[in-house]
């Protein structure tokens, strides 16, 4: 109870400060005497999402703007991937100054490293504008990880491939793929579509494990937007009997595919330059 008379009490300090509308691109901020930005709230261009954006580090004004219009852009873009998902019509994002992992919750993304430029905003807003697992339990590994990571590491690539982001950093993912199979690294794609994805390649003390199962998604998702009917992917994602759903939708086995998919890596990717394998994570 007294926690909750404290956090009261703090939310009406906060509130006491001045809240400045800009009115040209409809945000509005809660600022404090030194004219820092504590939170930005605007909605979405359709309407349809509110984003509330915690600015714990204190990025100055130009800062947030430029993550205002990465929310906007990303959101956009995630939502032509939508396979009919009903996300949150409230998103809170926190934003860290911390280099630590960020990650996505219901309703909100705790985004790590904002301070520079290397952050997966656009990463973490594909999991909760295209939902992740048994909704039931909200966000889980339950239907495994494959499209869900995939379609991820996909978009992120796709709108900022420069950002140095998990997994690639930068990298086309292609590349770092062609890498795994030529060091004998690569796993089945069938091990990354189901629960028991969790055990072998989700502990927090096993990174280079999830590292390459992260690359895995990333690659397989993007072949398969570079070769099929974008439709037949968005189709697919976050299936919970994922192999019989992509037989069905794709007319092929899953496997028959990923062996297409590693042919292709290995016979057209271009190997990665020494700089680049330097830059590896796990190399
Ligand atoms: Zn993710």
């Amino acid at each position: 109870m007294r926690k909750f008379q404290i956090i009261l009490l703090h939310c009406l300090v906060i509130t006491l400060f001045a809240c400045s509308k800009n009115t040209s691109s409809d945000v509005v901020d809660k600022v404090n005497e030194n004219h820092d930005i504590l939170k930005r709230e605007f909605l979405t261009n359709d309407k349809k999402t509110k984003f509330v954006v915690h600015n714990e580090p204190k990025l100055s004004k130009e800062k947030m703007d430029k993550i205002t219009d990465e929310i906007h852009s990303s959101y956009q873009q995630i939502l032509k991937y939508s396979n009919g998902y009903e996300w949150e019509d409230r998103i809170n994002i926190y934003l860290k100054a911390q280099n630590l992992t960020s990650y996505a919750q219901k309703g909100e993304i705790y985004l790590y490293n904002t301070r520079g430029s290397d952050y997966p905003l656009t990463h973490e807003l594909t999991h909760l504008l295209l939902g992740y697992g048994n909704p039931k339990f909200e966000m889980n590994a339950d239907y495994g990880i494959l499209t869900q990571e995939g379609f991820g590491v996909y978009i992120e690539e796709m709108l900022y491939p420069e950002r140095k982001v998990f997994p690639n950093y930068g990298i086309d993912v292609h590349k770092v793929m062609k890498y795994l199979l030529e060091n004998n690294r690569n796993i089945p794609i069938f091990d990354l579509v189901n629960k028991s994805v969790r055990h072998k390649y989700l502990g927090e003390s096993n990174y280079p494990e999830m590292w390459k199962a992260y690359v895995h998604a990333g690659s397989f998702i993007k072949y398969l937007f570079e070769n099929y009917k974008r439709d037949l992917v968005i189709n697919i994602y976050n299936s919970p009997d994922f192999a019989k759903e992509f037989e069905t939708v794709f007319d092929q086995k899953l496997q028959t595919v990923e062996e297409n998919w590693i042919n292709y890596i290995l016979t057209e990717i271009q190997p990665l330059n020494s700089e680049e394998r330097a830059a590896l994570l796990y190399p």
